[in-house]
């Protein structure tokens, strides 16, 4: 048995090798056309290209939903987990082995709902990791359930006469935690936007946390139709410390300057319910980072395995 191990441990790339796409994975995606699920993945598979990431080093963790079946698509380390556990999964990993880089991915009800106790606690440990929150505003799994993030009124299986209670807001609610460092919000049909957003929580130093607004043409098609092929009714927050896209200047006209080191105005502009707000709302690295406070000690893979061994040999018949 110790073979498999070692060569799990061994594992990693030539150093010269350049990552392409395809690099990453390339099994079809099994979500609904139109779903924007789809362009997220490549906007991720672009992010790793880009940023040059070993699959190897990399681990995607899921809970359960539509989303989650993320890991299934790339060719990183994957946990599916089970629903709502996402977060407390990758912080285990990352808290274990810190060299990885910890990518989450997590549906709204997922997210907001069953795990989330686990969100507002990742977000005040602000461990190191990008978690992505990918919002049809619906449980569509499970097909067609309110969410907490399905608008009042909006008609479901579980809720037929429309959703009785107004959604739940993300942004507001993670701006809220004590110790957030790192809150964005993007949407799958504007792709240079996505793209961007995603570089920038990748690269922030703590626990990023990414709301992505998606289609879901199965569910929920009214709610991000119209908006989806309105770009006035959005407003991108920008800022040399935040997100910029020159060639969406021209299309996206609405346009806000904001410091995303001012927390108080972060809450203002994710409160307003009648605007889709695009951009980094938020960020601070000097937030304290559980991580550091805690370092566990680093082993090498020789090390790792002799504790494995030690461990093993307490059960040896
Ligand atoms: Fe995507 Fe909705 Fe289909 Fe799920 S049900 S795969 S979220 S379009
Ligand atoms: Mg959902």
């Amino acid at each position: 048995m110790h073979q498999e191990l070692r060569s799990f441990f061994d594992c990693s790339m030539d150093d010269d090798h350049t990552f392409e796409l395809e690099d990453y994975g390339s099994v079809v995606a099994r979500w609904c056309g139109g779903c924007g699920d789809h362009g997220v993945l490549n906007a991720v598979k672009r992010l790793m290209r880009d940023e040059q990431l070993p699959a190897e080093r990399t681990v995607f963790v899921s809970g359960i939903g539509c989303s989650s079946r993320f890991p299934h698509y790339l060719d990183t380390y994957g946990f599916h987990g089970i629903h709502g556990r996402a977060l407390p999964i990758a912080t285990g990993i990352k808290l274990s082995r810190p060299d990885l880089d910890v990518f989450v991915v997590m549906g709204d009800g997922d997210c907001c709902s069953i795990g989330a106790g686990h969100w507002l606690h990742a977000t005040r440990y602000n461990i190191d990791m990008t978690a992505l929150m990918l919002d049809n505003a619906i449980y569509g799994l499970t097909k067609n359930q309110t969410s907490p993030t399905t608008p009042q009124g909006y008609k479901t299986n579980t809720q037929p006469r429309g959703s009785w209670l107004p959604a739940l807001n993300p942004l507001t609610t993670s701006l809220g935690v004590t110790n957030v460092s790192f809150v964005a919000q993007t949407a799958d049909w504007v792709p240079a936007h996505l793209f961007e957003t995603l570089q920038a929580a990748h690269r922030h130093r703590g626990f990023a946390f990414v709301r992505i607004l998606q289609r879901c043409p199965k569910f929920t098609l009214p709610l991000f139709a119209q908006q989806a092929r309105t770009p006035d009714l959005h407003e991108l927050l920008v800022h040399p410390d935040g997100v910029n896209v020159p060639t969406l200047e021209k299309i996206y006209k609405r346009r806000i300057e904001h410091d995303p080191s001012d927390l108080d105005r972060a809450r203002v502009l994710a409160e307003d319910p009648d605007r889709i707000r695009l951009g980094v709302f938020y960020r601070n690295e000097n937030r304290q980072r559980y991580d550091d406070i805690r370092r566990l000690p680093s082993y090498t893979a020789a090390q790792n395995i002799a504790r494995l061994d030690a461990e093993l040999d307490r059960y040896a018949v």
